[in-house]
């Protein structure tokens, strides 16, 4: 067992992805739904960290239990109520705001009280949306050439699905900021370490005895670190990104093996 898994044990309290880690899209990962079952019963405390705007804290709580893996609300952190934390730190309400996003992430910023629509947008806000049209882009690309900051909910570029991978909001955001070069972004999501910092929080655990378990290097593995958390990859067959310098912890193929150790070979 490698020094870094024998020291597993020292594990207070772990902060974890949610896509690629618990579940792929639909299905959840079986391995992980019983490490997690298993730190329940320990009462090892755990939160999730999810770059994925699509959905309410209530609405992710409710697919992990269905899933099986127990989780309340209180222990999502996610770029929904992370954007709006951003945008209340720098712009007041009635602030008007053109966001492409889906309706929890609307809502939100509704519910922050900015004022959303499509003209004289002073912020543009930048989320995963399914029904994304040209029109919606150039409204964004107008606002942004009219001087708009623009806020992206989360840098990923793909994003892992039951049959492969579907774009993300990267894409979006590179689109805009190839009509827009100049214009001024903040990231709200991973690698950033705002999620995190709302988990570490949350658990009332010191960043050293806490651990970040993600799939990705370049969003995951950096903001686990930039936060002061032990890392950890759960590999995956997602394409690396060949210029991310972060290196995990630890790498597993299970999350069994940080309860058990790895599997001994057949
Ligand atoms: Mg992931």
């Amino acid at each position: 067992m490698s020094q870094f898994l024998t020291q597993i044990a020292d594990i207070r309290a772990v902060v974890s992805d949610l896509d690629g880690v618990a579940y792929r899209g639909e299905l959840p990962i079986t391995d992980s739904v019983a490490a997690f079952r298993t730190w329940h019963r320990r009462g090892i405390p755990y939160a999730f960290v999810t770059n994925n705007a699509t959905k309410s804290a209530e609405q992710f709580a409710a697919k992990l239990d269905r899933m099986g893996i127990p989780a309340t609300p209180a222990q999502v952190f996610n770029t929904v109520s992370g954007t709006a934390a951003v945008m209340r730190g720098r712009w007041p309400a009635g602030t008007r705001v053109f966001a492409i996003g889906e309706e929890p992430l609307l809502d939100a910023l509704r519910q922050a009280g900015y004022h959303l629509g499509a003209d004289d947008a002073e912020v543009v806000v930048l989320g995963f949306d399914a029904e994304l049209t040209y029109a919606k882009l150039r409204t964004a690309v107008r606002a942004a050439l009219g001087g708009a900051a623009i806020i992206v909910t989360n840098p990923d570029v793909l994003a892992p699905t039951e049959d492969g991978y579907e774009p993300c909001v990267g894409v979006l955001a590179a689109a805009v900021s190839a009509a827009v070069p100049g214009a001024a972004s903040i990231v709200v999501g991973k690698p950033e370490p705002l999620l995190i910092e709302q988990a570490l929080a949350y658990l009332g655990t010191a960043p050293a005895d806490t651990v970040m378990i993600g799939d990705q290097i370049g969003t995951d593995i950096v903001a686990g670190q930039r936060a002061g958390l032990r890392s950890i990859l759960i590999a995956s067959d997602i394409p690396r990104d060949p210029g991310a310098v972060a290196v995990p912890d630890g790498i597993v193929a299970s999350l069994l093996e940080l309860i058990d150790g790895p599997a001994a070979p057949a």
